[in-house]
Order: structure tokens, then sequence, then C-alpha cells
């Protein structure tokens, strides 16, 4: 990583390292601090309310608490991080790593909802179906508007889900800060154009909602893949900036460094400039090595490495 021009290692702790590997998570913080790299924790994939690939300890060891479709009323394989059960689990992981792994911050991984990202239409607008309809989220809906949570997205319904999403969020950040302020908080929510025609309500598409919150210190959002236009990383990028200085954040964008690679290595020059130009604070690319040796490697993952780390190296030295 440091030969490739890395500053920073985001680790992704996995719900099975807390539970089994935990006693070895400060060392692995300590050597990488020594070499020189600051170290932030990401808890993967968690109740799959973040993104990753690993399974989840939280909904092998729980039947309850779990999103629940507005349409069809059945519980999904995804934790409902509005319930107290999910939150508490949450939070028991992120304070603990907080107390005990010596890092220097937490990266919140593409939080989200459930539906309706499977369901975005040809023709701009997204399907009915949504998440979250589980007995806690419904309680609460009716306790703040006073009718039952009604199954089709309104207006109500919008507010309650980003203000809900936020909370688990927010309450954490400041927890973790609580125990040392100096903890930095990256939130990185997807990359979506929230247009008047497409809007992914995945709990975090209100951009300003995110960015405004007080505890978090970088806004960030994930990855492009690179066959989208151009016009799309322009517009997205310039959105992020736009955001995070409105609320004094840094802001931070991300390179596709596994699965797909461009068609042109040259592309990945082009968007770093297009994004050093844009004025983003922070470059980001998952994952290790083009992600070789695992199922989601680039066709030449270490090709792709080695591209992303030239770029790394050439921005550092401006
Ligand atoms: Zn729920």
């Amino acid at each position: 990583m440091l030969a490739h021009g890395c500053t920073t290692v985001i680790l992704a702790v996995t719900e099975f390292d807390f539970d089994f590997w935990r006693p070895n998570l400060p060392e692995i913080v300590k050597a990488a601090h020594q070499l020189g790299l600051k170290v932030l924790l990401d808890p993967w994939g968690i109740g799959k309310y973040f993104g990753g690939e690993q399974v989840s300890k939280f909904l092998q060891d729980n039947i309850e608490n779990r999103q629940v479709s507005a349409l069809t009323g059945e519980k999904l394989p995804y934790a409902c991080f509005n319930t107290n059960s999910f939150r508490d689990y949450f939070q028991r992981f992120c304070l603990t790593l907080a107390r005990e792994a010596g890092a220097d911050g937490f990266f919140w991984d593409e939080p989200h909802y459930a539906f309706p990202k499977s369901y975005a239409s040809i023709i701009g607008g997204v399907a009915d179906e949504r998440t979250c309809r589980c007995p806690v989220c419904m309680k609460r809906f009716q306790e703040y508007y006073g009718y039952e949570m009604p199954r089709i997205m309104n207006d109500d319904v919008k507010q309650f889900r980003w203000r809900e999403a936020l909370f688990i969020l927010e309450d954490t950040s400041r927890k973790i800060k609580e125990i040392d302020p100096q903890q930095e908080i990256t939130c990185c929510v997807h990359a979506t154009l929230n247009s008047y025609y497409v809007t992914e309500y995945r709990g975090y598409d209100n951009w300003d909602m995110v960015a405004s919150c007080p505890y978090f210190d970088v806004f960030s959002t994930t990855i492009i893949a690179w066959e989208l236009p151009e016009a799309f990383f322009e517009q997205i990028t310039r959105r992020t900036v736009e955001v995070s200085r409105r609320y004094g954040k840094k802001s931070e964008r991300w390179l596709m460094g596994y699965y797909k690679q461009p068609q042109d290595f040259g592309q990945v020059d082009k968007v770093v400039d297009l994004y050093e130009s844009l004025g983003v604070d922070r470059l980001a690319a998952w994952t290790y090595r083009g992600g070789y040796g695992t199922v989601l490697a680039a066709l030449d993952a270490l090709k792709l490495w080695d591209r992303i780390g030239e770029n790394y190296k050439r921005v550092i030295k401006r």
C-alpha cells in the first residue's frame, strides 16, 4: 500500500472478526501505524445494513428486528437499524472498537434500507416496493404522525426514513467522539443523482441532511462504474464537493479498483484529474490489489491496482 502511494487504510472489520478475532485488531492497527498508515475502521456489511459481501452474525442470531417489505410484509435478510436491538448491537461493536482498537476513526460504508435499489425504473421513477414496515418502524411512525404507516411511500414516510436512518449513525458517532474526540468519522453514501426524475430512496439520499450531521468530518460518495458517462462522474463529484463545503466537511470520491476495469486505463488518470480539478479533498479506492484472488477481482487486477497507485503518487507529489 505504501508503495502505491496510500496514506490511509480502511480496515474492514466483519461481525465474525469482532466476535472471534477481536484481540488481534489493536495489533493490526499498531502494525499499520508503525508503517505510517492512518487507520479507519469499517464495520463492513454489518447486519447487511452497510455495503459489503460478508455474512451477518446478527441475522444468524436474530429472527426478529429485520427490515420488512412494505408490499408483501415479508421479513428480509437485512437488519432494521431503527430497532433498539440492532442499534445496541451496532453501538456495542463500534464503541468497543473505539475504546480498544486505537484506530484513527470510522468509515460508514454505504448504509442503506434494502429497497428500492433494484427497482429503479427505466422511465425514471421507482417501483412501489420499499422497506421498512417492521413492527418497530410502524409503531414509531404511528406515534409521530398519528396514522398507520402507509404501504406506499409518501412525504411523511420519506421524512421518517431519513430521520430514523440518520439517528443510528449520528448517535453512534457522537458517542465515539465522547470516548475520543480525535476520532474522525466519514459517512459514505451511494452516488446517486437524486434528480427530479430519479432518487434512490435508501435512507441517505438527502445529502444535505447527511452532510449537516455535526459528528461527521468527511462526506463521501461511493464508487461509480467506469462505463458510466463522464458527465455522471462530473455531476456526482461537483455535488459531493458543494455539499461538503456547505457544511464544512472534507469531501471524498472513489475509484473502482475491483470487479470491472476501464476499457482504457487512461480513464483512471482522467477521472483522478477530474476529481482533483473539482476540489475533492480525499481519494479512495476499493479494494486492495484490485480484488486479486477474490471472485470480484478485476480482469487485470494487479495492473489496475498499479495504475491507481501511480495516480495516488502523482497527486500527492502535487
Ligand atoms: Zn423497521
